[in-house]
C-alpha cells in the first residue's frame, strides 16, 4: 500500500494586523523630514532625547493615565510578564505596550534621580504608541507620537512668592507651546490652529467645585443626553464637554463654564499664559470645552488642529500635570508636555502636497558599465561617489547601452555614467544628462568635483 501524499495546506497570505500599517518609501522620506525638523527645533529649545522602552508595568499606566480612562480600561495591549525576565516584581504582574509616553518619561525621571540635575529637565521622545481603538482614517492601533516634557522638582528652598511661581510656570507653558508651533511652522503645516483652556486644579474652590456644579446641572438634563454622556455624568462629567454628538451641542453650550469657577491662583496663571503667548506672537483661540481625556492634567490644556484630516483633526494635545511624578512615587514635581500625533501630521502635510518639497538627497547616477574591463572601475567609482554623498545605482549585470538608459530612466536617475571600452582606454567617463541627452567627458577626479557641487 502506498502512503497517501500529505495534504497541501493552502499557503496563508499574511497581512499587517488591523489598525497597523507599513510605512513605505517614498512616504518614509517625509516621516524622516518631520522627525529631523523636530530634533532640530527641540535642540534649539534645549531639549534632550530620551528613548524609553515600549512596554512598562500595566500599573504605571493605570496610575498615571487613570484606571477609569478609556485608554487604560479598554485600549491597552496587556500581557503576562514572565516571572524572572521582564519584571522583578511579583510574577502575576502584567505589562502593557505603552499607550502614551508621559508616564514612561516620569518613571525614568524618578528612576534616574533627575531631580538632582539642574531644573527643569527638558526631554523629548519619538516612537510608536499602542491603543486598541476602532481604526479609521487618522486613527490607528499602532501610531506614532513626538512627545516633549518639562519636569521641575520643587526644591524645599524654592521661592515662597506664589505670584512669581505662577508666572514662572506660565512662561514655561508658553515656551512649550511656542516650541510645538515652531515645529509646525517649519513644516508649513496647513491651517494649524491652537486652542487653549485652563481646567484649574483639584481643589474644592476650583475644579472640584466646578465638576460638582457641572454634575448637578447635567443630572437635571440627563434625559436629553446620549448614553455615553449619561455614563460620564457619574464617571467624569468633564468629558461630557468633549462630546461631538450633534444634538448635545446646544445643551452643552448652556452648561456652566470653568473659567467662571477658577480659583485666584489658576486665574492668575491662565492670564499669564495668554500674555506670554501674545508676547511670543503665538496665535490662540480659547475653548472652554477643551478638557482632554487624561486624568493627570491641571491648569493649562491645549490642542492643535490641522487641515485635511476629517473628524480626527487633532495633531497635538498637551497640558500641565504638576503632581504626576509624585503620584508615581517621586518628589513633588511640576510638569508640562505635549504629544504630536505624527501619523496625522504626515497625512495633513500630504493632503497639502508638502511631500514633494522633501529633498531626497542629491542626484541619482546610474552606472552603465558595458565590458568586463570596465566593471572594476565602475565598482571603485561607485564607492568614491557614494563616499561624497552621491546616490548611485550600480547594476549587477552588464547591459547594452539602450537597455541601461531605459532602466536609468525608470529609476528616475538624473545621470547615466557610461563606461565602455572607449572610456576605459581613454581614462575618462561619459556623463549623460538624461533630461536633455547632453554628454560630457570627465576624469574620475573631475567627475567627483562636478557631482559633489550639485
Ligand atoms: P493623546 O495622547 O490622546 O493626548 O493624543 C495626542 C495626539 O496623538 C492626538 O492629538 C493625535 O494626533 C494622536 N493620536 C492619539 N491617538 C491616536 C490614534 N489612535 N491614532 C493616530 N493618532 C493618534
Amino acid at each position: 500500500m502506498t502512503e497517501a501524499a500529505p495534504k497541501k495546506e493552502p499557503r496563508r497570505k499574511f497581512q499587517a494586523i488591523r489598525g497597523t500599517r507599513d510605512l513605505l518609501p517614498p512616504d518614509t522620506a517625509l516621516w524622516n523630514h518631520v522627525e529631523e525638523t523636530a530634533h532640530s527645533v527641540f535642540s534649539t529649545f534645549g531639549f534632550g532625547e530620551i528613548r524609553p522602552p515600549v512596554f512598562e508595568p500595566t500599573e504605571l499606566f493605570a496610575r498615571a493615565v487613570g484606571g477609569e480612562t478609556d485608554i487604560v480600561s479598554k485600549e491597552m495591549y496587556t500581557f503576562a510578564a514572565s516571572p524572572e525576565s521582564e519584571s522583578d516584581e511579583s510574577s502575576n504582574e502584567t505589562i502593557s505596550l505603552r499607550p502614551e509616553a508621559t508616564a514612561s518619561i516620569c518613571r525614568a525621571y524618578i528612576e534616574h534621580n533627575m531631580q538632582q540635575l539642574p531644573q527643569p529637565v527638558k526631554l523629548y521622545c519619538m516612537g510608536p504608541m499602542f491603543r486598541r481603538e476602532r481604526p479609521q482614517k487618522g486613527r490607528y492601533r499602532q501610531f506614532y507620537q513626538i512627545d516633549a516634557e518639562v519636569l521641575e522638582t520643587v526644591r524645599p528652598d524654592a521661592s515662597k512668592d506664589a505670584a512669581k511661581e505662577l508666572t514662572k510656570d506660565a512662561i514655561v507653558d508658553a515656551e512649550v507651546i511656542e516650541m510645538v508651533m515652531t515645529i509646525f511652522d517649519r513644516l508649513k503645516l496647513p491651517g494649524a490652529q491652537l486652542e487653549i483652556n485652563s481646567i484649574g486644579h483639584a481643589a474644592e474652590n476650583c475644579r472640584r467645585g466646578y465638576v460638582e456644579k457641572l454634575r448637578t446641572e447635567l443630572l437635571k438634563i440627563k434625559d436629553k443626553l446620549g448614553t455615553d454622556s449619561q455614563r460620564r455624568i457619574e464617571t467624569n462629567p468633564l468629558r461630557v464637554l468633549d462630546s461631538k454628538l450633534e444634538h448635545e451641542q446646544p445643551i452643552i453650550a448652556t452648561l456652566p463654564k470653568i473659567a467662571d469657577h477658577l480659583c485666584d491662583d489658576c486665574k492668575t496663571h491662565y492670564a499669564a499664559v495668554k500674555r506670554e503667548l501674545e508676547l511670543r506672537g503665538v496665535f490662540y483661540k480659547e475653548n472652554w470645552r477643551l478638557v482632554r481625556g487624561l486624568d493627570y492634567y491641571m491648569r493649562t490644556t491645549f490642542e492643535i488642529t490641522a487641515q485635511g484630516l476629517g473628524s480626527q483633526n487633532a495633531v497635538c494635545g498637551g497640558g500641565r500635570y504638576d503632581g504626576l511624578v509624585e503620584l508615581l512615587g517621586g518628589p513633588p514635581t511640576k510638569g508640562i508636555g505635549f504629544a504630536i500625533g505624527e501619523d496625522r501630521l504626515i497625512l495633513s502635510l500630504q493632503e497639502a502636497g508638502r511631500s514633494s518639497l522633501v529633498r531626497r538627497g542629491g542626484p541619482l547616477v546610474y552606472v552603465a558599465w558595458m565590458c568586463a574591463n570596465a566593471y572594476a572601475a565602475a565598482v571603485h567609482a561607485t564607492k568614491d561617489l557614494r563616499a561624497v554623498g552621491v546616490r548611485v545605482e550600480l547594476p549587477p549585470v552588464e547591459q547594452k547601452l539602450g537597455k541601461a538608459l531605459e532602466r536609468a530612466d525608470k529609476l528616475g536617475a538624473h545621470y547615466a555614467l557610461i563606461l565602455g571600452d572607449n572610456e576605459v582606454a581613454e581614462g575618462k567617463w561619459t556623463l549623460k544628462t538624461l533630461a536633455d541627452g547632453t554628454q560630457q567627458k570627465f576624469t574620475e577626479t573631475q567627475l567627483l568635483d562636478f557631482l559633489k557641487k550639485l
